[in-house]
């Protein structure tokens, strides 16, 4: 069972993200699902608020974008950015929680992030290209930032009746979505 993916609007997608231990229930199971809700949704990124775990965990698959030189499949957890560097470059952005938004986002070229893998390994790595950039994107998600944030106010302004339609639901999607619902219906 894939599954859904957290809508725009949902509070949850606005809190800070709580680390975890070793003794999580069923970490691996929850890796092995989100990879399959994110390859199934076509996702590259994945972040845990995105299925509704406030937990500081995200994972990325470049392998399927076929000019990627640099592929990886890899899981991070309660990952901490050392750094970004390189230029400033805009790049355009989308994501499974804003579905049918694409805008350029301008970030960093390289980050160098230390994180936990699936086997509580530490590691410290340096990305750049795509991979960077999805890392810089998830990495947000675990605190309650998302992308339309990073644009300018007038670009949020002229996005303001599709980002109500996301929240309201009122959006076309070919993946399974929830959507906040409180004070709905009453
Ligand atoms: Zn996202």
């Amino acid at each position: 069972m894939n599954f859904k993916i957290t809508a725009y609007g949902h509070p949850l997608l606005r809190k800070i993200s709580e680390d975890i231990d070793e003794n999580y229930p069923d970490l691996k199971e929850l890796i092995e699902e989100m990879f399959k809700t994110m390859e199934d949704s076509s996702g590259i990124g994945l972040a845990a608020p995105q299925i509704g775990k406030s937990i500081s965990l995200f994972i990325v698959n470049s392998t399927i974008d076929e000019n990627n030189k640099n592929k990886i499949k890899k899981s991070f957890i309660n990952p901490e950015i050392i750094e970004t560097f390189g230029k400033n470059y805009a790049f355009e952005e989308g994501c499974l929680s804003l579905p049918g938004i694409r805008e350029n986002v301008v970030r960093k070229e390289k980050v160098t992030i230390n994180y936990l893998d699936e086997n509580f390994k530490e590691h410290e790595e340096t990305f750049d290209g795509i991979n960077a950039r999805v890392i810089l994107h998830e990495y947000d998600h675990l605190e309650g930032i998302l992308f339309t944030d990073r644009l300018s106010s007038l670009k949020r302004k002229m996005l303001s009746r599709q980002l109500q339609n996301i929240k309201k639901g009122n959006v076309d999607v070919d993946y399974p979505m929830d959507f906040y619902t409180k004070g709905k219906g009453i």
